[in-house]
């Protein structure tokens, strides 16, 4: 049988190598970012056009390269940024590796202008799918120019693998912020289509993390300095009521270069434990400057995921850093976890404690409260639910065994306080609300648990599609119109959601420059104050990128709904409790919500009778 092993052409070598490197548009940007702040330049400007797709081009003003160079940058293991294996224990560059060049330039048709400074004149290189198409002198600035044309336009099926030019450039959007907010000092432009994004002049981390995601983050970042022997920190944090619901804006930073790391995302986790509920996330900004000896970035061909050598150390510094933080601004109470003290409170001679009286009134029903409805409309589908929640009907419940009366004290006044019977002129509703969250209804066969904010966020989902269906959805006009201020980021990103917003119900109008007037909003169930609307929204669609892939106009109808939903995190009255269960009955689909999870749970009695037990 003949040998059948042969060594790949180089070109196919470097597609294979590529996939590794280059997986979409803001792969590219971010190795040439790296490559522009690792020749020392002090201004560089991105340019795309269709998301990255049929142009990236990133422009600096650093180093530049001779001819040769110029030429050789784009052989596969080809750096100037180290010389020995031994380098790579104490990597100052964001690049090392020599692949990024070789890499884009297997993939797609590749443009470079370089010139060194003392140079009088540039070099001009056309490289297509790893064949140099053209080399040859030519006037030019200082500094290189690299365009990227047609990504994949030789692996077709790595096109198809891309995702809609929003996604898409969302996620160069991404790369470029990693790479701005670490760099401060160096002016950074982002054009999109002929339209300036971003653009950034040379300034302090703070200022441009306010530059970046908008002048309201100023009030709320707290800032964080730690000095000790394996790390210094230094950055920002979010007060804990800039807590999201969804992970927002979070950013670790070693040496220099963006870095993902789950065990240090649990240290702030830990630092802000009891500040802001379980299901929030932080905001951080944070810089860890170790000695690149200690860092090992190799582990990863896109360099994101790195090691630290003392990472108990850096875990134990960043918990520290930020709890000390969050402290000194009166957020929470100065409390140093490591020299934790009990308290010692001073009480006078002969004190003698006396317990705390609460007087209760008996007679205090929490579900009187003649109030409007939440409102009815739909009547659909409630039939089989009716008869579920019928709570007007004697309960058909097994008898429960009597509870021993050894285990109340006696006298204590049990029955008062939490009976909720009918009383002769009004049958009481038998709704409960639980910490905001929670409905909890009593229905014939034991409880029903529903989560308020699913619930809702499916009655406004369902209202607005059928809205959509009849042509338009119905307009609110807000009492005040509301002017928002946005990031060039947002302001694109609101910009193409103006369609979908319009049918819905929205009413925006752009007045230039990142501002937009709200003047209406979709009619819901009950009044949505506007303040804030449009900003949570953004954020929800920014760390909801999947929703997307179920079709636009639902996904966005879903997002508006959600945020609905979130202003109705409050208190309920007991007529606006029952509309909500009644509504929700009345969907399509009322028991799961959009993601999957349910919004309804029973719990039958036996269920109950075997908790106890138990
Ligand atoms: P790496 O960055 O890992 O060294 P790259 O393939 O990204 O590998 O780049 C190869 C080499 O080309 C770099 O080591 C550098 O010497 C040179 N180079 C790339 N981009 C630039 C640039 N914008 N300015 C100056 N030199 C550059
Ligand atoms: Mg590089």
């Amino acid at each position: 049988m003949p040998d059948i092993i042969r060594l790949l052409p180089d070109s196919v070598a470097n597609q294979i190598a590529a996939g590794e490197v280059i997986q979409r548009p803001a792969s590219a940007v971010k190795e040439l970012l790296e490559n522009a702040i690792d020749a020392g330049a002090s201004i560089i400007r991105v340019i795309a056009k269709d998301a990255g797709k049929s142009l990236l081009q990133v422009v600096d003003n650093g180093s530049g390269m001779s001819s040769t160079d110029a030429r050789m940058s784009f052989e596969r293991h080809a750096t100037s940024k180290i010389k020995s294996a031994t380098d790579l224990f104490s990597i100052r560059t964001l690049g090392f590796r020599g692949e990024a060049l070789a890499s884009i330039a297997a993939i797609a048709q590749v443009e470079m202008k370089t010139r060194k400074k003392d140079e009088d004149i540039g070099t001009l290189l056309i490289i297509e799918g790893s064949k140099v198409k053209m080399q040859e002198e030519t006037a030019c600035s200082t500094g290189t120019s690299i365009a990227v044309k047609n990504l994949f336009f030789n692996v077709p099926a790595r096109r198809n693998f891309l995702k809609s030019d929003v996604i898409e450039f969302r996620h160069i959007i991404e790369e470029f912020q990693r790479v701005a907010l670490v760099h401060p000092d160096i002016e950074m432009s982002l054009h999109h289509n002929d339209k300036l994004v971003f653009q950034l002049n040379r300034t302090n981390f703070k200022q441009r993390i306010v530059n970046i995601f908008g002048t309201s983050m100023n009030e709320k970042l707290v800032p964080v300095e730690l000095k000790s022997e394996h790390v210094n920190i230094d950055g920002y944090i979010g007060k804990p009521e800039m807590a999201r619901k969804t992970k927002g804006e979070q950013y670790f930073f070693a040496n220099g270069r963006f870095i993902r790391h789950p065990y240090l995302n649990h240290a702030i986790e830990q630092a802000y434990q009891e500040l802001i509920p379980d299901s929030s996330f932080p905001t951080y900004f944070l810089n860890l400057e170790v000695n690149p000896q200690h860092l090992d970035v190799n582990i990863h061909p896109t360099k994101t995921e790195v090691n630290f050598q003392y990472g108990q150390l850096v875990y134990t510094a960043v918990r520290s850093a930020v709890k000390h933080s969050l402290g000194m601004f009166s957020i929470a109470p100065t409390l140093d976890f490591e020299t934790e003290q009990s308290f010692n409170i001073q009480m006078p001679k002969n004190y003698q404690p006396k317990p705390p009286s609460i007087t209760v009134n008996p007679d205090y029903n929490p579900f009187h409260n003649p109030r409007p409805s939440y409102t009815s409309g739909m009547s659909a589908n409630r039939e089989g639910w009716e008869k579920l929640y019928d709570i007007n009907r004697p309960a058909d419940i097994p008898q429960s065994k009597p509870v021993g009366s050894n285990q109340i004290e006696p006298g204590q006044p049990v029955s008062g306080l939490f009976n909720i019977q009918d009383t002769a002129d009004e049958p009481a509703s038998k709704l409960l609300q639980v910490h905001n969250r929670y409905i909890v209804a009593v229905i014939r066969s034991g409880l029903m648990v529903i989560d308020q904010q699913k619930a809702i966020e499916r009655i406004e989902y369902e209202k607005l599609m059928i809205a959509v269906h009849h042509g338009h959805g119905d307009k609110q006009r807000c009492l005040f119109p509301q002017t928002v201020h946005l990031s060039p980021g947002d302001a694109m990103i609101l910009e193409e959601l103006l369609e979908e917003l319009d049918s819905l119900g929205f009413e925006i109008s752009s007045l230039g420059n990142g501002s937009f007037v709200l003047n209406s909003i979709p009619v819901s169930s009950q009044p949505v104050p506007p303040e804030g609307l449009l900003e949570s929204l953004l954020e929800n669609y920014k760390n909801n990128k999947p929703i997307l892939s179920s079709g636009r106009q639902p996904a966005v109808a879903a997002l508006v709904a959600r945020n609905i939903a979130l202003k109705f995190n409050r208190a309920l009255k007991a007529q606006e409790m029952q509309s909500i269960v009644d509504e929700l009955f009345a969907c399509q689909a009322p028991e799961v919500a959009a993601d999957g999870s349910r919004i309804v749970k029973m719990l039958p009695i036996q269920e109950i009778e075997k908790l106890l037990q138990s």
